[in-house]
């Protein structure tokens, strides 16, 4: 159980972060959840979650594109025993198209602010003698597609953060590892569809199978709920020595 246990997922009012944040309140931790937005559904989300599971549940707003919001976002969760790196925007363009501006929030978002919050969450770890630092980077933190620059580069920059993180808490109770789904079917990949199909000039049916799904061998998609598991394992005891490493949930995507 992780009951006494205070997880803080970033971007967590959608997709892979809201499951992640159920699965840990399941299994009795408090959660903070967090997006840029604070909207009364935002709100409604954590009491939602707080009543079917029986812990506490804020809703905290914080941009994370914002290093000093990032930071702020760990001081007001009090605690931060389980910190979840989560959030993250895609942009699709050729590189030497790709807006300036879309580039630095792809950076600062996927990639900056996962060292910020480490850096305000380690010191709370310590204090409380455990922590875990889970990434959710990407198949994308290991191999590379076209027009996914700033992405790509933010990912593979989550994963060597996450293996320099491990090192700097190895004789502690402390470990840090980089989840690596392939394409789960989330807001962040629907979205995605209709500029893949403008980029490849086809339709969007032909841009999930031959384009998205094309490097998936398994031609599936992936579940929140999957990815839910990986988080909960790696915050079990069972995970204690697994540290500064990536769990690939992709089917088969980087076996190629
Ligand atoms: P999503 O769009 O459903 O969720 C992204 C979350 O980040 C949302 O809660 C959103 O509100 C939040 N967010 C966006 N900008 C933010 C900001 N400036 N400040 C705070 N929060 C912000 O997408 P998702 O698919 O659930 O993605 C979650 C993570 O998983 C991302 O890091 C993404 O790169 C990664 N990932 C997704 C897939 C996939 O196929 N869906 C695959 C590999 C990795």
């Amino acid at each position: 159980s992780l009951s006494g246990k205070t997880a803080v997922i970033t971007g967590s009012n959608s997709g892979i972060g809201l499951g992640i944040a159920r699965a840990l309140a399941e299994q009795g931790a408090s959660v903070v959840l967090n997006s840029f937005t604070d909207r009364d559904e935002d709100h409604a989300l954590a009491a939602e979650i707080s009543r079917d599971h029986g812990v506490e549940v804020r809703y905290i707003a914080a941009d994370m594109a914002d290093g000093q919001a990032c930071r702020d976002l760990i001081r007001q969760s009090g605690a931060c025993d389980i910190l979840v790196n989560n959030a993250g925007i895609q942009v699709v363009s050729p590189i030497d198209e790709f807006p300036v501006d879309a580039w630095n929030r792809v950076i600062a978002i996927n990639m900056n602010s996962a060292f910020h919050t480490t850096a305000a969450a380690l010191p709370l770890m310590r204090k409380a003698g455990w922590g875990r630092v889970v990434n959710v980077a990407s198949a994308h933190g290991l191999r590379a597609s076209p027009f996914k620059s700033a992405y790509v580069t933010a990912k593979h920059g989550v994963v060597g953060m996450t293996k320099v993180v491990a090192l700097e808490t190895a004789r502690e109770a402390i470990t840090a590892n980089a989840i690596c789904p392939g394409y789960v079917l989330t807001p962040l990949v629907e979205a995605q569809i209709p500029d893949t199909a403008r980029e490849y000039g086809i339709s969007e049916d032909e841009a999930i199978e031959k384009v998205i799904l094309l490097k998936q061998p398994s031609k599936e998609f992936v579940t929140v709920e999957q990815i839910a598991g990986i988080a909960l394992f790696l915050c079990s005891d069972a995970a204690a020595q697994v540290t500064g490493t990536t769990i690939s949930a992709d089917g088969g995507w980087t076996s190629q």
